[in-house]
């Protein structure tokens, strides 16, 4: 076995259907937390003010202000608020915007964050933080993000709607995807990266056919949660570095634009990481005897009505050009597989026409959409 090192990242995570009604206030008692300011987005404000009910006085002020990539704006008036109550502890119901904007507030006030995700987007596994500031978003590490107590509670994820469902698990996919190969993967992560991936196409179809169906849900956010806690430790790679960039410079949606991504960057790796990308296979469990990684991740993605191509999300023809520049630009070349302008058009312009990753020997086939 080749040598490794695991830097296994602490917190405390609380599991179960029913868990945000049943468990949250003796979970935030356990933190000690006697002033809580509550964060969540307007659309999520009516179930935060319901859960958080048996909190009673303990929870000292709301914060609705969140936004997507957390404009640094956003920020300051969280901090300020926190500030001006003297908050003991942040709590985020929500997306990863919400979280985020909890990272943002932990990051200078260091209060500890408790967090009951409603997505699959899994930033509160992770000591990553992110911050817009004129368009530009940064990003960092620090321990003091990384959320003391998370409440995964399967049942708040039956209101997601399909078109968020279906992406936002696609993009924990390629979290999982990722940590396979990121810089710190080891063989733990990869252990839960691959179990991440075996949860995730258990449950994504039932999922979204059936938005209540707890077993559906719960396969998915267990998936969630594995994908973010391996990624969390083993970083990403080309695929994140890709949508950061394209996601800066078009503003695409977060999730959409990793789904369109994904089956196009694993079918350029998989020549060079056969290994890897055949545990993902596995793990994808699709029944098919010939298959690679790039073709059961692009066929997932079609079987749930996820976006497959850049057109549909809102990229422009116009864009592919300067795109490839940026790419070129902006993207360390990879150390799996050498990144050439070449290259990087052609698996553009698959993403852009969202077409069916191609097979050695396959020639790309054009989809109408
Ligand atoms: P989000 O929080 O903006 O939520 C997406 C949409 O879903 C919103 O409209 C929200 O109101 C809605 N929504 C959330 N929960 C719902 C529910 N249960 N039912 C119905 N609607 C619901 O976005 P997201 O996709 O959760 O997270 C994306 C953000 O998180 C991006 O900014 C991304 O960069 C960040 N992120 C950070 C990390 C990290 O490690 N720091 C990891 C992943 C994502």
């Amino acid at each position: 076995m080749k040598p490794f090192i695991y830097d296994a990242l602490p917190g405390r995570v609380v599991f179960a259907a029913g868990s945000s009604r049943s468990q949250l206030s003796a979970e935030v008692q356990r933190l000690g937390a006697q002033r809580v300011l509550l964060l969540a987005s307007e659309r999520e404000r009516p179930v935060a003010e319901e859960l958080t009910r048996p909190l009673g006085d303990r929870v000292i002020g709301l914060f609705t202000g969140v936004r997507p990539h957390v404009p640094i704006e956003v920020a300051e008036q969280a901090r300020a608020m926190a500030r001006d109550l003297n908050a003991d502890c942040v709590l985020a119901i929500g997306g990863g915007s919400a979280i985020g904007t909890a990272k943002a507030i932990a990051l200078e006030l260091n209060l500890p964050i408790a967090a009951v995700p409603t997505t699959y987007a899994g930033s509160e596994m992770t000591t990553i933080y992110g911050l817009t500031t004129a368009q530009r978003k940064q990003t960092g590490r620090s321990l003091a993000v990384l959320p003391k107590l998370v409440i995964y509670d399967p049942e708040l994820t039956f209101s997601l709607p399909a078109q968020i469902s279906g992406p936002s698990a696609i993009n924990a996919l390629a979290h999982c995807v990722e940590a396979f190969y990121g810089l710190g993967a080891n063989p733990i992560s990869s252990l839960i990266a691959e179990e991440g991936i075996r949860a995730l196409a258990r449950g994504l179809p039932a999922a979204i056919s059936q938005p209540d169906d707890l077993e559906g849900r719960t396969a998915t956010l267990y998936g969630a949660y594995l994908a973010a806690s391996a990624l969390a430790v083993a970083g990403t790679g080309l695929h994140h570095k890709i949508c950061h960039v394209l996601g800066g410079a078009y503003n695409l949606p977060h999730a959409d634009l990793h789904t369109v991504i994904l089956p196009q960057v694993v079918a350029f790796l998989e020549p060079a990481i056969p290994a890897i990308m055949a545990r993902v296979v596995r793990a994808l469990n699709t029944g098919a005897y010939e298959t690679t990684a790039a073709l059961a991740i692009h066929e997932l993605a079609v079987r749930i009505g996820a976006p497959i191509a850049l057109k549909e999300i809102g990229m422009r023809a116009e864009d592919l050009d300067p795109a490839v520049a940026l790419i070129h630009e902006y993207v360390p070349n990879d150390s799996l597989r050498p990144l050439s302008a070449a290259s990087i058009r052609s698996l553009l312009e698959a993403a852009f026409w969202g077409q069916r990753p191609q097979q050695p020997d396959q020639p790309p086939v054009e989809r109408s959409i």
